[in-house]
């Protein structure tokens, strides 16, 4: 396996982390570890909160990058209970790595919606989050959109979105394959090409910067980066780019906006499957759940668990009820029109 050096210190570290923190992978009933690529300051509060209820010490290793190709390496001697991620391309690329066991918790059945778990309950999903359309408040009078509208000409040179490669944006053309047969949603494609503002590039936030410097006028990014950039103390700037549009959650008034999640992976060589259960299980309770979700501004699976004000502030909304499954099954397809309508290039070529 080729070393990133991107991946920098973090992971640099790693090896020594984990001799500090996993004393030994044997069955101690008192801890869980978790590998987690969601960032500390998501989890180590819930975290918190399950030690305190159950006396379960949990240990956490993060990484941005390159920890299902840790667990597979260290394969029977891994220390992993559990794998937190996002995205449904990340988990299902955990579960091809065969890196995971199925999940058998009558909870966890209970507690999340059968769209949001694997087919063979190799991961399950534990907050939600909408792909939705940022819209310039000065320039863009609407109160409702498609994302088949993104490819209208209308929108000529004013759209901007990340790389079509991205896991994200991935999902999104997977749904329109969903919705549409493939055929379509190659000329979709090629329309959204069209109308965009410049070479797709950057994260979520950097488009919706975009529309606040004028550059575009909708942007294609996920709900929780509204809520990160105006809580960004390190850079007020970013609420003001926040600040510069309204979201609007596309296909509201036909199949519904579409939506992703971050979940976990059950290791399949835990050495605290029980403990691990347990935690999945708090992850997933009412209390968890709420906690979950409000921490990065996303929505939880769980129905009837309350979405945090700020949150509920960007309106309600219709989820596209189609399965993640469903989706995951199609992604496949949907990374090959991203290349074949050469996507990334930009508008001009
Ligand atoms: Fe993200």
């Amino acid at each position: 396996m080729p070393v990133c050096l991107a991946r920098g210190l973090v992971l640099a570290l790693l090896p020594l982390a984990a001799s500090l923190n996993f004393p030994a992978a044997a069955a101690d009933a008192g801890e869980v570890n978790v590998y987690s690529y969601r960032q500390p300051y998501l989890i180590d509060p819930l975290f918190k909160d399950f030690t305190e209820k159950t006396g379960i010490k949990v240990n956490v290793i993060f990484a941005e990058k390159g920890l299902i190709e840790r667990m597979a390496a260290e394969g029977r001697n891994s220390p992993a209970d559990v794998l937190l991620t996002v995205d449904v391309g990340n988990l299902m690329q955990a579960k091809d790595a065969g890196i995971g066991q199925p999940i058998h918790s009558p909870v966890l059945d209970a507690a999340i919606p059968e769209t949001y778990r694997d087919q063979d309950g190799i991961w399950v999903g534990l907050t939600r989050r909408a792909r939705v359309v940022y819209a310039s408040k000065e320039r863009v009078k609407l109160d409702k959109i498609t994302y088949e509208d993104l490819a209208d000409p209308k929108w000529r040179g004013k759209i901007c979105i990340r790389s079509g490669q991205h896991v994200y944006n991935v999902a999104l053309i997977a749904s329109m394959i969903a919705a549409h047969g493939e055929a379509d949603t190659e000329e979709w494609l090629k329309g959204l090409k069209a109308n965009l503002a410049r070479k797709p590039a950057g994260d979520d936030r950097m488009q919706v910067k975009g529309v606040y410097a004028g550059e575009c006028d909708l942007a294609i990014g996920n709900t929780y980066y509204m809520g990160a950039m105006l809580q960004n103390e390190k850079e007020p700037e970013q609420k003001e780019w926040a600040n510069s549009v309204n979201i609007l959650f596309p296909n509201t008034d036909g199949r519904g906006t579409h939506v992703n999640i971050s979940g976990a992976v059950l290791a399949k060589n835990a050495p605290h499957k029980e403990n691990a259960l347990k935690l999945l299980e708090f992850l997933a309770s009412d209390e968890g759940q709420r906690d979950y979700a409000e921490i990065n501004n996303e929505y939880p699976v769980r129905e009837g668990v309350p979405w945090s004000p700020l949150v509920q502030s960007w309106g309600a909304f219709k989820p596209d009820p189609i399965s993640l499954n469903e989706i995951a099954a199609l992604r496949k397809k949907a990374s090959e029109l991203v290349d074949k309508v050469g996507f990334d290039d930009g508008p001009s070529s």
